[in-house]
């Protein structure tokens, strides 16, 4: 009989997953659903270039591509609603399709916040079509209020301010950032924004969005009442899950993501799990974790593809993680992990354009972050994949000596 294999999300990992599959010889059926209307795409232009109106949409593959040379059937505009294990069916908005071996790909939905009015003009970014939206109402002098100075929200304050925006960013936070890149990484991000032009206020919060059927202002925990044309709500991204809660695969308790084994397969035998979705061992740090970033999304989604391909020959995946992110024309970079003992700059400093930070523990050098060192951290990103020690670390960075000619 033809074996089936469903992947539930259309994106990068969804994509991803199915490519591997085929490299490693799944011959079955493959079936994609994925909610959006639109063929996958490319997600981080959508608070950079795309925003901007400098680029057009990215689309991974074509129609053609996809369902001819990777014979997908593809089912776009169509919601995975329940997986009922026992019977390996997910249903769906149109049917239910069943599998013998499946991959959710579901990635992550923004978070937003309880109590905030229905008023036109507060959004979010994630998709193709948010960003049409968004992109409507940044003209020159408009007033955008972005609430949250991750990386998505300043990524979209540099697009406004570009565009010429009142751009005013509001984090609760004393620091941004502290999560991904640390204390001292974060308050040197933030002091971007500053040299910019984009007012960063940190330490406040909206306690009002003020407006009767569009927002028009809102009232900040200091007391002071901003004029706003739009309200971004940039507080990240929980685990696209709900549609899994009664199916008993097992969820995390603190965010709902899948909880997945070194092999991405998750609770359920033969489900696997890649992506923003998917918790798992990364043996490279010795952490459980969860990523929300592109290289982990097509790297994962590689291996899970292989695993459900051909399980008897699964292999972990393991990764230093790496993420970038583009502020007012400067790249940040980070690999590894901002968990660590202390921070030391190789190069530069916070207040410079242009750093590298190197961050410790013990003798091992277990992350790094650089600003607009494009060549650096690719080096370093090897040396922690190979347990290197924090001392080395600095030699790694030096340019190669030239032999002396004789
Ligand atoms: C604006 C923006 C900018 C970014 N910039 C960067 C960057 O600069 N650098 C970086 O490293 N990373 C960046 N990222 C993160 C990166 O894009 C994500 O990590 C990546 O897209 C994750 O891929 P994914 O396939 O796991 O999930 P997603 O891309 O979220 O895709 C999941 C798909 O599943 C679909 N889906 C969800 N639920 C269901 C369901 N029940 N049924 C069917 N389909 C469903 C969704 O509609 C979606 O299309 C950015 C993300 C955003 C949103």
């Amino acid at each position: 009989m033809t074996e089936r294999l469903l992947v539930v999300g259309a994106s990068l990992a969804g994509i991803r997953s199915v490519e591997a599959a085929r490299r490693h010889g799944f011959e079955g059926d493959i079936t994609m659903i994925g909610a959006e209307a639109h063929l996958p795409y490319d997600r981080p232009p959508l608070s950079k270039r795309y925003l901007t109106g400098e680029s057009a949409a990215d689309y991974y593959r074509t129609e053609d591509a996809i369902r001819d040379e990777l014979r997908v059937d593809l089912r776009l505009g169509t919601c995975a609603t329940a997986l009922r294990a026992d019977d390996h069916t997910v249903a769906t908005t149109s049917g239910d399709v069943a599998y013998d071996r499946l991959i959710i790909a579901t990635g992550a939905a923004p978070r937003t916040i309880p109590g905030v009015p229905a008023l036109a003009g507060i959004v979010t970014l994630r998709t193709l079509d948010d960003a049409d939206r968004l992109r409507e109402s940044i003209r020159p002098g408009a007033h955008v209020v972005i609430l949250g100075a991750g990386f998505i929200g300043s990524e979209i304050a540099s697009s406004a301010t570009h565009l010429g925006a009142e751009v005013t960013v509001i984090e609760a936070a004393p620091v941004p950032l502290v999560r991904a890149v640390g204390d001292v990484v974060g308050r040197a991000l933030a002091g971007l924004h500053q040299r910019h032009g984009t007012r960063l206020l940190m330490d406040t919060r909206i306690v009002e969005y003020l407006g009767s059927d569009r927002i028009e202002a809102v009232r900040l925990s200091n007391g002071d009442v901003l004029r706003a044309d739009v309200v971004v709500v940039g507080i990240g991204a929980a685990p696209a899950t709900e549609w899994l809660r009664d199916s008993g695969i097992g969820l995390h308790p603190l965010d709902g993501g899948i909880i997945c084994d070194e092999y991405l397969q998750s609770s359920l035998p033969g489900v696997y799990a890649a992506g923003d979705v998917a918790h798992w061992p990364n043996g490279a740090l010795d952490l459980v974790m969860r990523l929300e970033n592109w290289t982990n999304a097509a790297d994962q989604a590689a291996q899970a593809g292989a695993n459900a391909a051909d399980p008897s020959h699964a292999e972990r995946y393991e990764t230093v993680p790496y993420f970038w992110s583009d502020w007012y024309g400067q790249r940040i970079q980070f690999v590894g992990t901002a968990t660590a003992e202390a921070v030391e700059f190789a190069s530069g400093s916070p207040d410079d354009s242009r750093f590298v930070a190197l961050y410790r523990t013990g003798d091992r050098l277990v992350g790094a972050a650089t600003l607009d060192e494009r060549k650096k951290i690719m080096k370093l990103r090897r040396h922690i994949a190979e347990r290197g020690l924090f001392s080395d670390a600095i030699r790694i960075l030096e340019p190669a000596t030239q032999p002396a000619h004789t």
